[in-house]
């Protein structure tokens, strides 16, 4: 028995939405608040004869804090899933707190405008400090700590796939599998095809600044930068085959180096096929994935949103795709003394998203984590004052949670490790 108050209407949203509504015990009430209205009540109507979850809308701009703080008294929600874009999550933290209630979110916090001075300064102080020049961090959310602390409410950060369900692969390894983990790969391979030359899976403006972004790992206690996409190595991922991929910097290895110590290296591979490589390099070398505005016809524009209103809507793609996704972590260390190594990962199939809620893999394999980690909050079962992220809970019914609502995973012994 919950309330729980959905921002954003995407891709990711869609199926967080489905989801809640097949899982009425927990989700009674439901209530979309998005931008644009008119997509919250097309998929309201779309769902409202499927499921007991009473369903409602509303329209917000979630960077409008006394506007979101008023909408969150009004309805009066157990939590706010934030599934709108990591530029709103501050603001939306800040309402939470505003209005009293816990706050869940899939991705870390990122500005819209990164050449806004205030946030350069910091960002700048950062990577030097730091040693990695990502635009993301979780400085930024992490220092909320004593704020939900206080207040008594839980901020759960990064409950998609990947951040999300591969650090409570990781909670999971630990907990059950090893006295102490040395290395950490987490391996995100998607096998499917659209059909098109060019397409993102997710927001394009957020995926193409993280895949262009330098990569960077985590080693012997610090970052290692290297330039993007210059480490590949090839991997033959269960029920897909043998594909490229290459080393990037992503969120989890910052929250896991900080909570497993132990751990020695933590890399994320991400799978492209080549066509995306060449359209991604040929659009950065002619400027496209900037995010400074130009003057173009006496009108400013900024570059990548131009270049997001000319490619394929990723909500649109789920009819199109076909193949599946295997995502996933491979874990070295010891147990009772001994050697030991093992692969947690789970395959996904386009096709059967799509016939289940009308969306590909990927923003399948993020909505469902992000309906989980809303319900391990509403439920009580991950409910601490404080700001955590999903590897800080104890994994166990979250990994339940993942066979019963679609992402079945398997523990696969000594699996060929990535040089
Ligand atoms: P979309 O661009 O498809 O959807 C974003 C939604 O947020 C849209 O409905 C948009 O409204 C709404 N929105 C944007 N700005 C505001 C605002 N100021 N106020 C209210 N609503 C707003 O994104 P996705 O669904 O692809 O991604 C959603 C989130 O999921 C992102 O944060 C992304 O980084 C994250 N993600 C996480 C993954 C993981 O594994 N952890 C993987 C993939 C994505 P409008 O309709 O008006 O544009």
């Amino acid at each position: 028995m919950s309330r729980l108050l959905i921002i954003g209407c995407g891709g990711v949203a869609q199926v967080a939405i489905a989801k809640c509504c097949q899982n009425s015990d927990v989700f009674t009430e439901i209530c979309i608040a998005s931008r644009t209205k008119s997509k919250c009540d097309d998929v309201a109507a779309k769902l409202k004869d499927t499921t007991k979850t009473k369903i409602t809308t509303a329209q917000i701009d979630a960077e409008d804090v006394p506007a979101l703080t008023a909408l969150i008294k009004e309805y009066k929600p157990d939590a706010v899933l934030n599934v709108a874009l990591p530029y709103q999550d501050l603001t939306i933290m800040d309402a939470c707190l505003e209005a009293g209630v816990h706050y869940i979110d899939t991705a870390n916090y990122e500005p819209e405008d990164t050449d806004d001075p205030a946030w350069r300064k910091i960002y700048e102080a950062r990577c030097k400090e730091a040693g990695f020049s990502a635009y993301f961090d979780y400085s930024w959310q992490w220092a909320y700590e004593d704020k939900f602390k206080n207040a008594g409410l839980t901020a759960l950060l990064g409950t998609g796939f990947d951040p999300g369900v591969t650090s409570v692969f990781a909670a999971y390894a630990k907990k059950h599998y090893f006295d102490t983990i040395d290395t950490i790969d987490i391996l995100d391979c998607n096998g499917g095809d659209h059909g098109y030359a060019f397409a993102t899976n997710f927001n394009p403006e957020i995926n193409l600044r993280e895949v262009s972004a330098p990569g960077s790992y985590w080693e012997d206690g610090h970052w290692v930068e290297i330039p993007a996409m210059s480490i590949k190595r090839e991997y033959n991922f269960d029920q897909v085959g043998m594909k490229d991929m290459y080393l990037l910097h992503h969120e989890e290895i910052e929250a896991l180096a900080k909570n497993m110590p132990e751990v020695k290296r933590i890399r994320f591979f991400m799978t492209f096929g080549q066509s995306y490589l060449d359209h991604m390099r040929c659009l950065e070398d002619v400027g496209m994935l900037s995010t400074t505005p130009i003057k173009f016809q006496g009108q400013e524009i900024v570059p990548i949103q131009f270049l997001k209103a000319l490619l394929p809507d990723p909500a649109t793609l789920g009819p199109r795709t076909k193949g599946k996704t295997n995502i996933g972590c491979i874990f070295t260390g010891k147990k009772d003394g001994k050697e030991k190594k093992i692969y947690i990962y789970n395959v996904c199939d386009h096709e059967e998203c799509y016939k289940e809620v009308g969306s590909q893999a990927i923003s399948y394999t993020t909505g469902v984590p992000a309906m989980i980690g809303s319900m391990m909050v509403v439920s009580g079962l991950w409910n601490k004052p404080g700001v955590f992220t999903t590897d800080q809970f104890d994994p166990d019914p979250y990994m339940e949670a993942l066979n019963k609502w679609g992402l079945p995973w398997v523990v696969e012994e000594n699996p060929v490790l990535v040089d």
